[in-house]
């Protein structure tokens, strides 16, 4: 039987929090100049009510700008005590919660890496026991709902009862449009799973490019979603890191006006009824299957190439019955109809044809045929 996780309501936290919840704040804390400049610009609008800051830094590869580290805690506390502004920032190992709460920092986050590692998730648990600070959990790099109820249910067992998850997309391997697929289903799953729990958006890493935050903050919005945890850098070209995700405060305030949130029914953890979940779901699942047909179409374009070089036919029979036969086969597998597949794999393959045949046209054309 799974623990039954029940969050105390944001309201009741007694940081004074506004419903909902909007974070925003630089990818990094870079220095007390750039830290300041952002908090001031936010704190004076009033919609904003926490600061985000990250000190230490998970990078990809090595080499990069790894974070400000204490340096940075120090930052955030006089945005603290200059603004009034709650502060927050990622902590990945036991010796940044010691930092983090000796510097006062109303809120801890775990990032999306930290979230993959149960043995580290552990140990943030056994380090936070005993404190109630409110914690921020990422969703896991990859899609694994369970690794991401997992963080949530072991830091819940140590005694954090005020936490919030963060919907920040899963990192896609094939070249997509946004730098990480929302799969929205998965959150609306986990909200199915602990109801109680207020699920954020973090659009800024979903989208990865500044000009897209909008869009996927309006839908993240539009799925009952809690609140929004946003990057705002004062210059976000010269941004030590997420650069191109970055919004400066000014257009950060404008898209919060631009936005529609929803009233939610009740109190303000009512995620959409029962149809309109499913209905969510299917639309993330149709985004992403013609993401993945395009995806599919640019490796044809690269055999038609191929092929338009070497001089090979574009339909090849033997190629074309092997596809049909796996594809139908693994559809059996899955409780699918064979001529529902037969007939899908025809009109992906008749489009494919189209296209390398093109290529090849493209190139006579080109030759003066
Ligand atoms: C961040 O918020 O800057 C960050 C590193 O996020 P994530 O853990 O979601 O990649
Ligand atoms: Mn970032």
């Amino acid at each position: 039987m799974e623990p039954k996780i029940e969050i105390s309501p944001i309201t009741e936290w007694g940081l004074n929090l506004a419903y909902p919840l909007v974070i925003a704040g630089p990818c990094s804390a870079e220095s007390e100049e750039q830290v300041l400049s952002a908090a001031h610009v936010l704190a004076s609008d009033g919609r904003v009510k926490v600061f985000r800051a990250g000190v230490w830094k998970p990078r990809t590869r090595p080499g990069g700008f790894e974070g400000a580290g204490e340096k940075g805690l120090e930052w955030l506390k006089r945005v603290k005590d200059e603004t009034g502004l709650i502060v927050t920032t990622e902590v990945a190992m036991p010796q940044h919660i010691e930092l983090a709460l000796k510097y006062g920092i109303d809120i801890l986050w775990v990032g999306a890496r930290t979230t993959t590692n149960p043995f580290l998730v552990e140990q943030l648990a056994s380090a936070l026991a005993g404190t109630n600070i409110p914690v921020l959990i990422k969703n896991p790099i990859t899609p694994d709902l369970e690794l991401w109820i997992g963080t949530i249910e072991r830091l819940w067992r140590s005694g954090i009862t005020r936490l919030v998850a963060v919907h920040r997309g899963f990192h896609p391997y094939e070249r997509s449009r946004l730098r990480n697929i929302p799969k929205w289903e998965l959150a609306i799953d986990l909200k199915s799973r602990i109801p109680s729990l207020p699920i954020i958006c973090d659009p800024s890493h979903i989208a990865g490019t500044a000009s897209m935050v909008s869009e996927i903050a309006q839908r993240s919005l539009d799925l009952s979603m809690d609140g929004l945890m946003v990057e705002v850098h004062p210059n976000p070209a010269l941004a030590l890191s997420d650069a191109r995700q970055q919004l400066t405060p000014q257009a950060f305030l404008q898209m919060l006006s631009a936005l529609t949130f929803h009233q939610s029914s009740s109190a303000n953890n009512e995620f959409t009824d029962f149809l309109e979940q499913v209905r969510n779901k299917i639309d993330s699942i149709d985004q992403q299957i013609i993401e993945l047909l395009a995806n599919r179409m640019r490796l044809v374009e690269q055999i038609g190439e191929y092929k338009r070089n070497n001089n090979v036919t574009v339909f090849q029979l033997r190629r074309w019955e092997k596809i049909l036969e796996s594809r139908i086969e693994c559809g059996k597998k899955l409780g699918l109809d064979e001529e529902y597949i037969k007939s899908l794999l025809q009109l992906v393959h008749k489009e494919s044809i189209k296209k390398q045949a093109e290529i090849l046209r493209g190139n006579r054309l080109t030759n003066g045929e």
